[in-house]
């Protein structure tokens, strides 16, 4: 993005007048938008509406992990995604991260050059603001106040219809600040359509080397190994890539900030991130000659799932490095024992949980599920090689039987796509019903493909490389580096 923006901080304390006139913009559409990088079709469920958190998944450190990305029930229809599975890129790509959905709420942006530059999308020139500046969709136009909060604050109208381009300036070393935070790349602000109250979708869109460690802050403990930490830069980049490859022109944007893709607090100065990047620089899981989406959980509880089971079908999941019917999966002991969510227990009156079950039902339009009167019997139904369930038989009172696959289980337990529970921190569950409740003994903290968190620490602890620690949890997979550039070679 740094090479076109054609701007500079205006030189000397000389005043910068602003035309005053609006801005002509023409209605945005995705193609105008940056394209990062971009990952995967058919569902084996309906994907999840956007801006909900997909309960499937939890970091090391209880917070988000990844999933499947998610499409918008109302969104207009998308040409499908590749076949194919992306190539390790010639070039770092960039990522387009939703950080967040605002509402018609005013927004502020600060950089501290005292400087930012706005510029629309899709037509007319960018504008140079005053620092802090604040942005606010309105009807008929962008409502910007330059030099926000001070005496020399001054307002203009961006016409609406158009995302909207915060950029820092260039050469500026310098993130911008946005919530008390520092956010790397350009922050782009996309009105949504559709009924209801405005909504607008704030991404940051960063170079692939520049987000990286901002996940591997949040999605790590601190005090882990910088093994681990290589190991998950690895595969967060590879996820990433495909998320991008994905997406690419199908969506505005990649990843979220977040339990649905990764977490990613946008700029950190934490070290051991920023090494365990920087070490692994361009380095890609890889399989079959492309890159794999590299999903990883928290914690696998002791045995995986295939992808396939846990995140969707098609041909990018059906792939040995994320399949658990390897033997060195099925093998798999000592992996997270020690993590503290390595066993769990919830326990649940039975009407409560039919009613939840029932309720998820409804919403995903699953008819094949019926409704449950109550429950009288849950067992495991089908277990993968690995030995985790994937099939549950319910019986409800009236002695229906019905199979709920254990992901589906886990997400309408933990409240559907509204629900913001997480009680069931995963599907592998040995279920029972006693005296009017449901007991489900509970492993592990996530979905349980790819990489376990938990485990790669243990590895590590163990004097194992990132290298091997990629290799247990996605057999068959190697590292491929994109080649350096010039500006990397320096
Ligand atoms: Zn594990």
């Amino acid at each position: 993005m740094g090479a076109d923006r054609g701007w500079r901080i205006p030189e000397s304390g000389g005043r910068w007048l602003l035309a005053a006139a609006s801005l002509a913009v023409v209605a945005w559409s995705l193609v105008l938008l940056p394209s990062g990088c971009q990952t995967q079709s058919t569902a084996r469920r309906p994907d999840l509406p956007d801006g909900v958190l997909d309960a499937r998944s939890g970091s090391a450190r209880g917070g988000a992990a990844v999933a499947a990305p998610s499409l918008a029930k109302d969104a207009p229809r998308r040409p499908p995604p590749p076949s194919l599975r992306p190539q390790v890129p010639a070039r770092e790509p960039e990522v387009r991260v939703r950080v967040a959905t605002l509402g018609g709420e005013s927004t502020e942006f600060s950089h501290p050059s005292g400087w930012l530059w706005l510029k629309p999308i899709g037509a007319g020139e960018g504008v140079t603001v005053r620092s802090p500046v604040s942005v606010q969709p309105g009807d008929q136009a962008w409502r910007v106040v330059q030099a926000a909060g001070s005496r020399e604050a001054e307002r203009l109208e961006i016409r609406p219809g158009s995302a909207l381009e915060i950029h820092a300036p260039q050469g500026s070393s310098q993130e911008l600040r946005w919530r008390g935070g520092d956010w790397p790349g350009v922050a782009t602000l996309v009105p949504l359509q559709g009924d209801g109250p405005p909504q607008t979708d704030l991404i940051f869109t960063v170079p692939m080397e520049t987000y990286l460690p901002g996940v591997l802050a949040k999605e790590l403990f601190k005090g882990w190994s910088p093994e681990t930490y290589r190991a998950q830069a690895v595969a967060a980049r590879s996820y990433a890539l495909c998320e991008c490859a994905w997406w690419k022109g199908r969506r505005h944007f990649d990843v979220v900030a977040g339990q649905a893709s990764q977490a990613w607090i946008g700029a950190t100065a934490d070290p051991k991130s920023r090494e365990a990047v920087a070490d692994t620089r361009g380095e890609y899981l890889v399989f079959d000659g492309r890159v794999v989406p590299a999903y990883y959980s928290s914690c696998c509880g002791g045995a995986a799932a295939s992808a396939t089971d846990a995140i969707r079908d098609g041909s990018w999941m059906d792939i040995a490095p994320l399949s658990a019917t390897d033997a060195r999966f099925v093998r798999q002991k000592g992996c997270c024992e020690k993590a503290p969510t390595a066993r769990w227990t919830v326990t649940m009156p039975t009407d409560e949980f039919s009613r939840r079950l029932n309720a998820w039902s409804r919403e995903e339009g699953r008819k094949d599920l019926g409704t449950l009167s109550g429950v009288r019997s849950i067992s495991v139904a089908e277990r993968n090689p690995a030995g985790r369930p994937t099939l549950f038989r319910i019986t409800d009172a009236g002695g229906r039987k019905v199979l709920w696959g254990s992901e589906d289980l886990r997400y309408a337990v933990n409240g559907g796509a509204s629900g913001t529970r997480d009680a069931l921190k995963s599907g592998f569950l040995s279920p029972r019903v006693d005296r009017g409740k449901v007991v489900l003994d509970g492993r592990g903290h996530g979905h349980g493909t790819g990489m376990c968190q938990w485990g790669a620490e243990t590895m590590a602890k163990a004097g194992r490389s990132h290298g091997q620690i990629l290799q247990r949890y996605y057999p068959g997979a190697g590292v491929e580096s994109s080649p350096p550039s010039d500006a990397e070679a320096r």
